[in-house]
C-alpha cells in the first residue's frame, strides 16, 4: 500500500472515549490544533506524535491505524513524514498484548524514542545492516541475525550503519490496554 493510503483511526478513537480535544490534547502533550488536523486526515504525523497519543491514550501504535484495509497478509507500510518507514508485520493482539514492526533505516539513520508506557518491552531482531540500539543510556552493537530485548519504558533508540538496517521490532504490552478488554475499539 501507499502511504498515502494508510488511515488513522484517531477519530474513532477518541469517539470511543468519549473525551473531548482538549482533553486528548492535556492527556497526550499533543495541541488540540493538531490533534483536529489529524482527525481531519489534514496532516500526517510524524511517528513521535502518533507514539505520544498512543500512550496518552494507552493503546498501542497499531490501534491508531486502520489495519483492516486492504489485503490482511500483505505488510502495510507507514512512512511517517521526515521519519522512519514502518510496516505492521502483526497488528496488535489483545490477547497476546503485542504487535510486529518491520522498520528500514536509510544509512545511517537514528530515531530516538522517548519512554512508552509502564511495562512495554521491546524486542529488536536485526534481519540485514548493522544496528544499534540506544538501552539504558547505551548504545548496543547487533549484526543481522542478532536480537535484542529491553525495556522500551525509558528512552530508547535506534541507529543504523552506513549500510542502513532491516530489523523486526516488537512491542509488548504488559498491560492490556483497558481500552480494548471492554471492547470498545476492533481492529
Ligand atoms: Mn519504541
Amino acid at each position: 500500500m501507499a502511504p498515502d493510503d494508510i488511515t488513522l483511526k484517531l477519530r474513532d478513537v477518541r469517539a470511543a472515549s468519549g473525551l473531548s480535544l482538549s482533553k486528548v490534547a492535556e492527556m497526550t502533550g499533543v495541541s488540540k490544533a493538531m490533534l483536529g488536523q489529524i482527525e481531519r486526515g489534514e496532516s500526517s504525523p510524524t511517528i513521535a506524535t502518533l507514539w505520544k497519543i498512543a500512550k496518552g491514550f494507552q493503546l498501542p501504535l497499531s490501534a491508531l491505524i486502520d489495519t483492516a484495509l486492504g489485503d490482511p497478509s500483505v505488510f502495510q507500510t507507514v512512512t511517517f513524514p521526515g521519519s522512519i518507514e514502518v510496516k505492521i508485520v502483526f497488528p496488535f493482539d489483545p490477547a497476546l498484548g503485542a504487535e510486529t514492526f518491520h522498520v528500514n533505516l536509510t544509512p545511517n539513520q537514528s530515531h530516538e524514542s522517548p519512554a512508552h508506557a509502564a511495562g512495554v518491552t521491546e524486542e529488536v531482531f536485526v534481519l540485514a545492516g548493522a544496528l544499534e540500539i540506544l538501552r539504558d543510556q547505551e548504545w548496543v552493537p547487533l549484526q543481522a541475525g542478532q536480537g535484542l530485548r529491553f525495556a522500551a519504558d525509558m528512552p530508547h533508540g535506534y541507529r543504523a550503519g552506513a549500510q542502513g538496517a532491516a530489523f523486526l521490532n516488537m512491542h509488548h504490552y504488559a498491560q492490556h490496554a483497558e481500552f480494548f478488554e471492554q471492547g470498545k475499539l476492533s481492529s
